[in-house]
């Protein structure tokens, strides 16, 4: 997030340093200079000059006070002032710090004030980023939750207006009405457990599982997706190899099936999936890599934004396409492992995935 200063600590001091001690001890000797000498004085003094030594004492008092009260007070709560008048333009930098004398009350109020507008403009800046994400959310939702609903709607119209007459008409358009609700079930589920995992209300139950065997039950799951389309698809790793990790198998399996259905979905005819596992010290790689079209890399950074699609024009219910928070969804499960997922693709050649599982061997 942009603020508008990242400076904490005042500028150090210039300027004369006269602290109050050294004032009062001013103050004190003068007058004691001035009654000394009055004292001394006093019996030749005649009635003229006496008043003009109070006149002169009076002076001199009025003005050392006067001075030490400029200097130390209202000088510096001008300076404060001004120092408040920048902080309503956000010019935090410009800040002086500067003090003539060193009153180190008005330094600490100062210095307090300096933190609080900082640590307020921070949190108005914040809540405005939120404010954004959340209209910008709010919009994508809308969006994507009209779609499903015309189409079903516009499938129902159609056959009460008539269409349910003709058998095959009615049985194409109302598994096509059932498809855009589906679709939409798919959407809202989804909906529901990003803003569960952003929460934080959704735990992580970790316990110890093996990979391999996850690997296969989630191929099991998407053969025939990726028969429909003639893909093929490998796991590089023997079948009784033992690769076992502390994670939400649960979870583990909904990020896999994720990776390995996008890459049926965007992958070529006659395509090929890779899934491997490697073991680290203390960490194993899970890769899912494809020979599909590739991603441009002008859109690498943001395929795990939520609702980002590469091609607007997929929708759910025409192509097949997700709900475009699968990805964003398995990045937050990989992050709440305390892993980070990576991709790397290019276009013509595939794409691959990668995140990393705390894994059991020591
Ligand atoms: P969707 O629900 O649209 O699949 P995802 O969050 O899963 O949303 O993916 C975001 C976008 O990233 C997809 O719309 C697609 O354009 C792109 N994408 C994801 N995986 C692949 C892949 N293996 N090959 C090519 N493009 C991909």
């Amino acid at each position: 997030m942009a603020t508008n200063s990242t400076q904490t600590k005042p500028a150090p001091k210039k300027g004369i340093r006269v602290g109050s001690r050294a004032i009062a001890v001013a103050v004190a000797f003068l007058v004691a200079f001035i009654i000394t000498a009055y004292l001394i004085l006093a019996p030749q003094l005649s009635f003229k000059q006496m008043v003009l030594v109070l006149g002169f004492t009076f002076s001199a008092c009025f003005l050392l006070v006067y001075f030490s009260y400029e200097a130390l007070v209202f000088r510096e709560i001008n300076n404060i002032y001004a120092g408040l008048e920048k902080f309503k333009r956000k010019e935090f930098k410009q800040m002086s710090s500067k003090f003539l004398f060193r009153p180190d009350p008005l330094k600490r109020i100062k210095d307090e004030i300096y933190l609080i507008a900082e640590r307020n403009q921070k949190e108005i800046d914040e809540l405005k980023r939120l404010q954004v994400m959340r209209r910008e959310f709010l919009a994508d939702v809308s969006h994507e939750l009209k779609t499903p609903i015309f189409a079903a709607q516009g499938f129902i119209h159609t056959l009460l207006d008539g269409a349910m007459d003709d058998e095959r008409v009615r049985d194409k358009f109302l598994m096509k009405a059932a498809k855009s609700l589906d679709g939409l079930d798919t959407l809202v589920q989804d909906l529901i457990t990003i803003s569960q995992l952003e929460k934080g209300v959704i735990q992580m139950k970790k316990a110890p599982f093996d990979l391999n065997e996850l690997g296969q039950e989630v191929f099991e799951q998407l053969e025939g997706k990726a028969a429909s389309k003639h893909i093929t698809l490998h796991l590089l790793t023997p079948p009784h190899e033992v690769f076992d990790v502390l994670a939400d198998r649960g979870r583990i399996k909904q990020v896999l099936i994720n990776l390995i259905d996008n890459a049926i979905k965007y992958g070529l005819e006659n395509g090929n999936i890779w899934l491997s596992f490697q073991d680290g010290k203390k960490k194993t790689l899970i890769t899912v890599r494809d020979d599909g079209p590739g991603i441009p890399k002008e859109h690498l950074n943001r395929i795990f934004e939520r609702f980002y699609r590469i091609d607007k024009s997929r929708t759910r219910d025409t192509s097949g396409g997700g709900s475009g928070l699968g990805l964003a969804i398995s990045k937050h499960i990989v992050e709440a492992h305390q892993s980070v997922i990576a991709v790397s693709s290019e276009v013509g050649q595939g794409t691959t995935l990668r995140f990393k599982l705390p894994t059991l061997k020591e």
